[in-house]
């Protein structure tokens, strides 16, 4: 077995939240250690991948532009359209989205350290912008983005977040974080009750550590713990990012006393198509996701619509499409549009996806292969239910047909139909190790495990049926952050572990 020097706290995972934890951790005055499983062109983790949207708190114009105008200085606040969004509102968004079920002291913690945050990334580097594309939408030279959800990093693309993820490393490195690439945590070392150390790799090599913060990600990459947690069907299932994150971190915390937390049945999955693979590496492009469930409608293999398309601004709701169509007959569906909306989504697939057109409704069923008579008898309940006049807005909903389409609802009668076949991809999985709201992982009794902290996706308790773009990155770089403070904070007088 090799030795090491002693450091005071290892931190496990090269994602937003161990990058977070590792720099708040060595700016804390603590000596750190980054374990990353992967190779250096892994870095990031699901971050890597994904669309670099924030959700935070902000009160006003001023909150913003004085962390993007540096970078933006042609778009200024007073043409955006972004009424102000609170810790209240992000609580209650929160609160309601997992069904009353989010830890109040987590949803709190991440709604208070929100705008801070944003702010701590933006003084290390990480650029943003106005977010311009993610359920945002320009009207009379106006650009209107959802509430909280206004920011993204700055890049081109789905997969810009890895813009968020440059800067910090760079950062993590300049100030003698010790990164080690193809090193994972494979267990917390324990000695009379409390962290000692971590074990790397096949090796055994023990690294002494007063403190482990394990930042692995959730479990979505282990095809053994999709089957026995989420169920059979999602063993095959996608992936939208990361390869690396198997639980290991989650299940090496819980073997040295963390206690588990949240719904480790549960997922975030978004539409994709289906024709592209889980990406192997960070560079590579994660399935193209199909947002544009809410300008059409939902329809499975039987010809049946089986969810609500418009619940609500899509980005508020896209999390949960993936899991209604593992739900249906072979675990595929496809949107259908007419030529209402068919223009603008191609226009927001730019040519990603290979769109099936149709100029009737039976040629429709035969090229997507549904029965002719379901698929006509669906469309035309759809279309006697929608509201008359013209134009689908939110709030403009179906009425008598289960499920309803609570928002932008249309007909769907002007051919030719343009349909896209979707299946799930998985984001991420939403249980994991329980913790406080300064990052500390619990025990069964609710009592910290001396020296293990834990954040972002390998911790649960926050995320449940349902999930706010923005919401996921926020919680990684908070909790992260905090996680790392704590645990620096708590270990400076504590003597370090001898080696071995
Ligand atoms: C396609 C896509 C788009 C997304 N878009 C958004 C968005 O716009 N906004 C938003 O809020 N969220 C988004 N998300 C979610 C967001 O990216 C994640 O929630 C967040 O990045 C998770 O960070 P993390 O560091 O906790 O976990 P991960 O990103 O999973 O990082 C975990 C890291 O730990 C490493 N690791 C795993 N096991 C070990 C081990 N045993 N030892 C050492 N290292 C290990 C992994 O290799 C990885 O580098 C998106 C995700 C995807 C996939």
């Amino acid at each position: 077995m090799t030795e090491t020097p002693a450091p005071t706290i290892v931190v496990a995972g090269a994602g937003l939240t161990g990058l977070s934890a590792a720099i708040s951790a060595r700016e804390a005055g603590a000596r750190v250690v980054l374990l990353e499983k992967g190779s250096r062109e892994d870095v990031g983790g699901n971050a890597a991948f994904s669309g670099g949207l924030f959700l935070f708190c902000y009160d006003g114009p001023d909150d913003l532009t004085s962390i993007t105008e540096d970078f933006e200085p042609g778009m200024k606040a007073d043409r955006i359209e972004a009424p102000p969004y609170t810790r209240q509102a992000y609580a209650a968004e929160l609160s309601a989205m997992s069904g009353g079920q989010a830890e109040p002291r987590l949803v709190d913690r991440l709604a208070e350290r929100s705008l801070d945050t944003v702010r701590w990334l933006a003084a290390k580097g990480v650029r943003f912008t106005f977010n311009r594309t993610v359920g945002a939408a320009v009207r009379d030279g106006v650009l209107h983005i959802p509430p909280g959800q206004i920011l993204t990093c700055t890049g081109e693309g789905m997969s810009r977040g890895f813009e968020v993820i440059r800067p910090l490393l760079a950062h993590a490195e300049r100030i003698g974080v010790e990164i080690r690439w193809s090193a994972p945590l494979v267990e917390v070392v324990r000695s009379d009750g409390r962290v000692t150390g971590a074990v790397v790799g096949d090796g055994g090599e023990t690294v002494p550590a007063a403190a482990v913060v394990v930042a692995t990600g959730g479990f979505q990459a282990s095809r053994e713990l999709r089957r026995e947690c989420l169920g059979p069907q999602w063993e095959t299932v996608r992936l939208r990012g990361t390869r690396l994150a198997t639980g290991d971190g989650i299940q090496a915390a819980l073997r040295a006393g963390a206690e588990k937390a949240g719904t480790w049945a549960s997922c975030h999955s978004a539409a994709v198509d289906p024709t592209m693979p889980s990406p192997q590496r960070s560079e590579a492009s994660p399935p193209f996701p199909l947002h544009g469930f809410w300008l059409g409608v939902l329809i499975n293999r039987d010809g049946e619509r089986f969810v609500d398309e418009g619940p609500g601004p899509w980005v508020k709701n896209y999390s949960k499409m993936g899991k209604a169509i593992m739900r249906q007959p072979g675990c595929e569906a496809f949107e259908i549009f007419d030529q209402r909306t068919a223009a603008r989504v191609a226009d927001e697939f730019a040519g990603a996806a290979e769109p099936i057109v149709a100029h009737n409704v039976p040629e429709l069923a035969e090229r997507i292969g549904v029965p002719a008579d379901r698929l006509a008898h669906t469309l035309e309940a759809f279309n006697n239910a929608c509201p008359s006049g013209d134009g689908a807005a939110e709030g403009r909903g179906t009425a008598g047909i289960t499920p309803p389409k609570s928002g932008w609802a249309s007909p769907l009668d002007q051919p030719p139909f343009v349909a896209y076949h979707a299946v799930a991809g998985l984001t991420f999985t939403f249980g994991g190790i329980r913790i406080d709201p300064d990052g500390r992982a619990l025990s069964a009794d609710g009592t910290p495990v001396p020296g293990l902290y834990a954040a972002g996706e390998a911790v649960g308790g926050l995320f449940y049926g349902d999930y706010p773009g923005g919401a996921a990155l926020m919680r990684a770089a908070v909790f992260g952050r905090v996680a790392g403070a704590t645990a620096a904070q708590e270990t400076k007088r504590l003597p370090t572990p001898a080696a071995g």
